[in-house]
């Protein structure tokens, strides 16, 4: 029955996969993931060495005298395990030398908790250490050692030892070990690694903007993007550009062009940096339109637009949305869905703003679903003396830490491609959005330093404006509508089944 040799084969592997299916709803479960280490039991052997076992390796430094043994019988889990014995001089510690079995490196997510286990039997000291490797935000390869368990006790029989670890940002691969510096004895069985659950994290999603168009800023920061390959969106007052007596301060044509070419988004922000707040309804038509109609004689689209001084009114507001597909503000916060385009919210970086800070708010973004994360820039100097200027090494390790964090950096215009191009809810707002409680879930506490006095270069000078009193004064009233807002937001996001979560996120910047 030759025939049914093929068949017979498949069908062999079913009832494991029937096991590991029935398994999977409840041990699992609990569990986010599979063990992330090859050879987990050191069962199999060496393709090429069959005298080692598969996918671990041995190693040693400074003043330990080690034996490594692949043992056979008396493990705790399946028929083989591993085991170190040194010798090592009285008085000497971890800081003189150590041996080592270690595992092959296995891929990690960036800044995710592994939940470590293994199986320990041993009569001195030990440490469970892990090796994390990967690169800095320019591709430098980086490593760094983690702590995963100090075991100072000795144990007579095997026991299991559990920790979590967290992994580094910037790591992709690691391998754990298990490290002893002291003469005895000391055996490894059935190490696992599993990436715990986290509460929905995912790359945050951001976009990184110029504001007015600074020479400064195209001499020291956006050059640091465009060796990374990264992508931003300038505010340009197009009444400057090529002005006389502005050209040594503010970007000419070319330097327009050359964004264009290099892939950036070029978007409006007036003619002349006029304070919207205060312009005639004409004066605003005139900004918006032409400022939009001389951008694009350099042969692009102009999706958006932004405030000078963060300044504007309701009014002004729904009237900008008419000509630009979103209007940017310098109002703090993230944007949660369904953004309010004619408002979007972001984050004004300055000399004052540290990289912890940017990174909290990076990391409300990956938490919250369809959080967009905008972040403002004005101007560069090494110095920064002024409040609205940041120095190029702050930004470059502001980069360093949206690529270690994997945040998805595109300009803005992108953003609202890709979300639209999307079946997810990104819909204009059904009522004014204008106070923080409507957007309680995500609401972050304010940027220390803006409105502060800023003086009159940058656009986030004039935060503190007259705009409160446009939109739906009644506090009570705004704080009414956004729960109902919200609640609608839940049913809708409830209808659209995994949402924005599961959504396929394109990467690629
Ligand atoms: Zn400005």
């Amino acid at each position: 029955m030759t025939a049914q040799r093929r068949p017979r084969r498949r069908l062999a592997r079913l009832p494991w996969l029937v096991a590991t299916l029935a398994l999977a709803p409840t041990s699992f479960a609990a569990e986010a993931g599979p063990n992330l280490v090859a050879n987990p039991s050191m069962e199999e052997p060496d393709a090429k060495d069959p005298s080692k076992p598969a996918a671990w390796s041995t190693n040693t430094w400074g003043a330990v005298t080690p034996t490594f043994t692949w043992l056979q019988g008396d493990c705790a889990v399946g028929a083989r395990c591993l085991r170190i014995d040194a010798t090592v001089a009285a008085g000497k510690g971890y800081d003189d030398g150590d041996a080592k079995w270690w595992s092959a490196p296995f891929t990690v997510q960036p800044a995710a908790t592994l939940a470590v286990s293994l199986q320990l039997r041993s009569d001195v000291p030990c440490r469970v250490m892990a090796l994390a490797e990967g690169a800095d935000g320019k591709g430098t390869p980086k490593s760094q050692w983690v702590l995963v368990k100090d075991v100072p006790a000795p144990s007579t029989g095997w026991a299991k030892v559990q920790a979590s670890m967290s992994v580094p940002a910037f790591a992709a691969t690691a391998r754990l070990m298990v490290v002893m510096a002291a003469t005895g004895r000391v055996e490894v069985d059935d190490l696992q690694a599993v990436t715990q659950a986290s509460a929905a994290k995912h790359p945050a999603k951001v976009s990184l903007t110029f504001d007015d168009g600074w020479v400064s800023a195209y001499a020291y920061l956006v050059p640091e993007l465009d060796a990374r390959g990264l992508r931003a969106t300038h505010f340009i007052i197009s009444g400057y550009i090529d002005r006389v007596g502005y050209t040594a301060d503010y970007v000419g044509s070319k330097r327009v062009r050359d964004l264009l070419g290099a892939g950036h988004e070029v978007a409006s922000h007036t003619l002349m940096h006029q304070d919207m707040a205060k312009a005639t309804a004409a004066e605003l038509d005139e900004n918006l339109e032409l400022s939009r109609k001389a951008l694009e004689s350099f042969g692009t689209m102009v999706p958006g637009f932004a405030w000078p001084y963060g300044s504007y009114t309701a009014t002004g507001a729904e009237r900008a949305r008419k000509t630009y597909s979103y209007v940017r503000t310098v109002e703090p916060g993230l944007n949660l869905l369904p953004y309010d385009l004619s408002k979007l919210k972001a984050y004004v970086v300055t000399n004052t703003t540290s990289v912890a800070e940017v990174e909290s708010w990076v990391k409300q973004a990956e938490e919250l679903d369809g959080a967009w994360l905008i972040l403002v820039y004005h101007r560069a100097d090494p110095e920064a003396p002024l409040d609205s200027y940041v120095t190029p090494q702050s930004f470059i390790d502001t980069l360093d830490m949206l690529q270690a964090r994997n945040a998805d950096i595109r300009p803005m215009g992108q953003w609202l491609d890709v979300w639209k191009a999307q079946p997810l809810p990104v819909v204009e707002p059904w009522v004014a959005d204008g106070g923080a409680s409507f957007d309680a879930p995500g609401s972050l506490p304010p940027v220390p330093g803006l409105g502060s006095g800023e003086g009159g270069t940058g656009c986030g000078a004039a935060l503190r404006h007259g705009q409160g009193s446009d939109i739906l004064g009644n506090a009570g009233l705004l704080a009414l509508l956004g729960a109902m807002g919200l609640l609608l937001r839940r049913r809708r996001w409830a209808a659209q089944g995994a949402g924005v979560a599961a959504a396929p996120t394109p990467r690629g910047q």
